[in-house]
């Protein structure tokens, strides 16, 4: 069967997902495809009492199921098989991702999809795995390090991959025993709850995962600022990253984790495969049209193969199928939204009138909806926006170095440090460059998140506190407590 599909013969869910069913709200926020720009929804905006609704069902759940207090194998039996009924229902949730965000339905099953199933289960794993430990005391005493849930994790996603930053999310949260209530982005809220009523249907006591949609400033800022809520956790730019660390200051104290936004560099030796580095630096730019928190969208390249590399590169970004997510042939994604076309728009122009060379794209696609041609600036001003900030669109700058010293100052950005590419056939090399790239992760010869979810992933500087993946995001969804026992 084709996944293609007629985006307007698609039965929408919309409402929030609370105690384990739907219920129905008022769509407020209009909602318009980035494939052809057509309006086609409007996402409904919990207020604080329905925050306050989902948050006091899942503490119910949490009660009267003992999700925290059953043998711990109960647990991984019920996440995994919530994540087969994701993967058998995945055209499902493949359609309601890909009409409303950037996400071609041709990658989402075999892709997104099968890497929010896998994500769920090996957090899963984790529940019957990780033990207290006993410690070290004075011999006429017990010492004991324990663990428990915080009970009610408040989440929130962007919009850019809503399905696998939602597993993310649940998968860690759940496993270690508490209750969710996820905000997903107000521009792509549907998978997310069928995302949810599948969890119900795999039997995961309803109330456990609720989804209440709204936009930041109401719906976001009602569930971090609850009182009941034990732990935030949040994927999104820095900007709300830091607004919602102040809420959270100015309302109660609690632990936040933060998956924030990044500039990230790919730092090219002059001995580095160059097949394999464009292949990869091109990649980086594509994916999603660069709409991803690690696009490496800075290439940092050696004088000496600056051309080469740069025109295998162009040759990449030409072979591109732009096209409507909801048909199956389409490999090159649309922009989000107008308002973040124009704001590509105006980075790319702005630097080119500053003096920047533009060697390929640098316009908008001439077809409907929000398309941006892949596009390569080079000899840009270090101070330029188009270096500085995160575009989050298929620009990619080049800057080319000398040495290794000026390669690693180049690839120091002064306020991000999400992650870091680096390609050279030198082993001491990659070791010494690793160690001082300040970013929360390196590729070596290679670009790109890979399905090895017991590596961490998270940020330096403002790009995040925490990490996500790996048995530390099961970690951070709980929190010890000391015992002493007098013997
Ligand atoms: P965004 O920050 O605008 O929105 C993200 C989510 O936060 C949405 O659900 C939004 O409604 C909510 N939100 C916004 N303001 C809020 C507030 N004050 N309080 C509570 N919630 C609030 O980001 P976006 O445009 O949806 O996503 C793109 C950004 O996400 C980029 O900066 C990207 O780098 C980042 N991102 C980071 C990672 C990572 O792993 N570090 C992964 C994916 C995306």
């Amino acid at each position: 069967m084709s996944l293609s599909f007629d985006p307007d013969r698609l039965d929408l869910p919309t409402g929030h997902f609370i105690a384990g069913r739907l219920v129905p709200a008022r769509g407020e926020l209009p909602l318009h495809r980035p494939s052809d720009g057509a309006p086609f929804a409007a996402c409904p905006v919990a207020d604080a009492g329905v925050v306050d609704e989902a948050v006091a069902a899942a503490g119910r759940a949490l009660r009267t199921s003992g999700w925290a207090d059953v043998r711990p194998r109960e647990r991984t039996r019920a996440l995994q098989r919530w994540a087969d009924l994701v993967e058998a229902e995945a055209d499902r949730l493949a359609r309601l991702e890909a009409v409303a965000s950037t996400r071609p339905v041709g990658q989402l099953v075999a892709g997104d999809i099968a890497v929010t199933a896998e994500q769920i289960r090996f957090f899963a794993e984790f529940a019957d795995k990780e033990t207290d430990d006993l410690v070290p005391t004075q011999a006429d005493s017990l010492g004991l390090v324990m663990s428990e849930p915080y009970g009610v994790v408040g989440a929130i996603t962007p919009w850019n991959f809503p399905l696998s930053m939602a597993g993310w999310k649940l998968g860690p949260a759940l496993a270690a025993g508490n209750a969710v209530v996820l905000k997903p982005s107000e521009m792509t809220p549907f998978s997310t709850l069928y995302l949810a009523e599948l969890s119900v249907r795999a039997g995961v006591p309803a109330g456990l995962v609720s989804v209440v949609l709204g936009d930041g400033p109401t719906t976001g800022t009602a569930l971090t600022g609850h009182p009941d809520i034990g732990k935030v956790s949040f994927t999104g730019s820095t900007a709300a990253g830091s607004a919602i660390m102040a809420n959270v200051a100015r309302t109660g104290v609690k632990p936040v984790t933060l998956e924030l936004g990044g500039k990230s560099p790919q730092v090219v030796f002059a001995d580095a495969d160059l097949a394999l580095a464009a292949r990869a630096v091109a990649h980086s730019i594509l994916a999603n049209a660069g709409q991803a928190c690690v696009a490496g969208t800075r290439l940092i390249v050696a004088e000496a193969i600056a051309e080469a590399l740069t025109d295998a590169v162009r040759a990449h970004l030409a072979d591109i199928r732009p096209g409507p997510t909801w048909d199956a042939a389409t490999t090159y994604a649309p922009i989000i939204s107008e308002r973040q076309i124009a704001r590509i728009e105006g980075i790319v122009t702005t630097a080119i009138a500053a003096g920047a060379a533009c060697l390929t794209g640098g316009e908008r696609i001439d077809r409907p909806g929000y398309f941006y041609a892949p596009t390569i600036l080079h000899r840009v001003d270090a101070a330029s926006p188009a270096v500085r900030e995160e575009i989050f669109g298929p620009v990619l700058t080049v800057q080319t170095f000398r040495d290794e010293e000026e390669a690693l100052a180049l690839a120091d950005h002064p306020t991000y440090g999400l992650a870091a590419g680096l390609f050279t056939r030198d082993l001491s090399r990659a070791l010494r460059v690793t160690r001082r790239l300040q970013a929360g992760t390196v590729w070596v010869n290679r670009y790109g998140r890979s399905r090895d979810h017991i590596l961490p992933t998270g940020g330096y500087k403002r790009s995040g506190i925490g990490k996500d993946l790996g048995r530390e995001a099961y970690l951070a969804n709980r929190r010890t407590k000391s015992v002493l026992i007098d013997l």
